[in-house]
């Protein structure tokens, strides 16, 4: 049977194809979309209610293509192993990845292991990360996990979900961050743009992030759980933004129900991109090889 028609415009008015080779050749030229949506690309309305099963092949098919236009989806965050992946996903509450990046070589060149950490003097972290902001909770949480790594943990972050949230800062979102990435462990990360998304989607109704996270757990397989996670945020980082989606240079209006919430003028549309998708830098100082932006300048460095 074939899934009852999505809600967005004609596969002939989607963008697809630039995304696509936005993956593959020069980054700033390819990640700007060349066919984006035409203007009059008006939503069909669904006849009748979406089924389960409709919504359940169009989500699958919506992480498809997201594969094919972020091949390169990977954590924002720059880290060299689970102890500064743990510190920096903690020091990224309320503040971007960016600057995170731009601040945890001068901490972890001084603090490298959770025993030196948890060893500082607190005024002399806090000023180290002063730029994420709410610098002296994060301090006491940063600190307070190393200390905890140090005590009973010999050190080692561990790599158990009930260990992980025991620790000072660290919550489900953190505890999933850490064990997809650093342990190979499939998790659903439920930050604000996975959650915007699944709504616009419709693959919940939900507000709650652990209810949408058991939702979106029963959609996919689990060993798709962590891409899918990077390829959502990615997508909520660069076309589909809170305030301002940029419809019309998307390249799933196909397959969205909200097409039309934000800009569909393919013209404005393309100046909303960010990152690599907008011809910008991204946020990783180092970003993994395939990534086709450019790196994050250091603090107060230009792009
Ligand atoms: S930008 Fe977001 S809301 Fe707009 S069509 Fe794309 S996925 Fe849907």
């Amino acid at each position: 049977m074939k899934p009852a028609a999505p809600a967005g415009p004609s596969k002939s008015a989607a963008t697809a194809k630039p995304a696509k080779a936005a993956a593959t050749a020069k980054p700033a030229k390819a990640a700007a979309p060349a066919k984006p949506a035409k203007k009059s690309a008006a939503p069909a309305k669904p006849a009748k209610p979406e089924s389960r099963l409709a919504m359940v092949r169009r989500a699958r098919r919506i992480n498809r293509e997201l594969a094919e236009v972020y091949p390169y989806a990977h954590p924002e965050l720059d880290f060299r192993n689970p102890f500064e992946l743990l510190v920096a996903t903690v020091l990224s509450a309320q503040t971007t990845d960016l600057r995170v990046n731009q601040t945890t070589p001068a901490l972890f060149a001084k603090y490298p292991t959770p025993e030196d950490l948890a060893a500082a003097v607190p005024e002399e972290v806090e000023e180290l990360i002063r730029p994420t902001g709410f610098f002296r909770a994060k301090t006491k949480s940063i600190m307070g996990l190393a200390t905890a790594l140090r005590d009973d943990f010999g050190g080692e972050v561990p790599g158990r979900l009930e260990d992980l949230v025991k620790l000072p800062g660290v919550g489900r979102k953190t505890a999933f961050v850490v064990l997809g990435n650093a342990f190979g462990v499939p998790g659903i990360t439920v930050d604000t743009h996975f959650m915007r998304l699944a709504r616009r989607w419709r693959w919940t109704e939900s507000d709650d992030p652990v209810k949408i996270e058991a939702e979106v757990a029963a959609i996919f397989p689990k060993s798709e759980w962590t891409m899918l996670s990077h390829r959502v945020i990615f997508h909520g980082r660069r076309i589909c933004h809170a305030r301002k989606p940029a419809c019309g240079a998307c390249p799933i209006t196909h397959l969205c129900p909200s097409y039309g919430e934000g800009e569909t003028d393919p013209e404005k549309a393309r100046k909303l991109l960010k990152y690599e998708m907008g011809g910008l830098p991204g946020q990783r100082l180092n970003p993994p090889p395939g990534y086709p932006g450019r790196p994050a300048p250091p603090l107060g460095g230009s792009a």
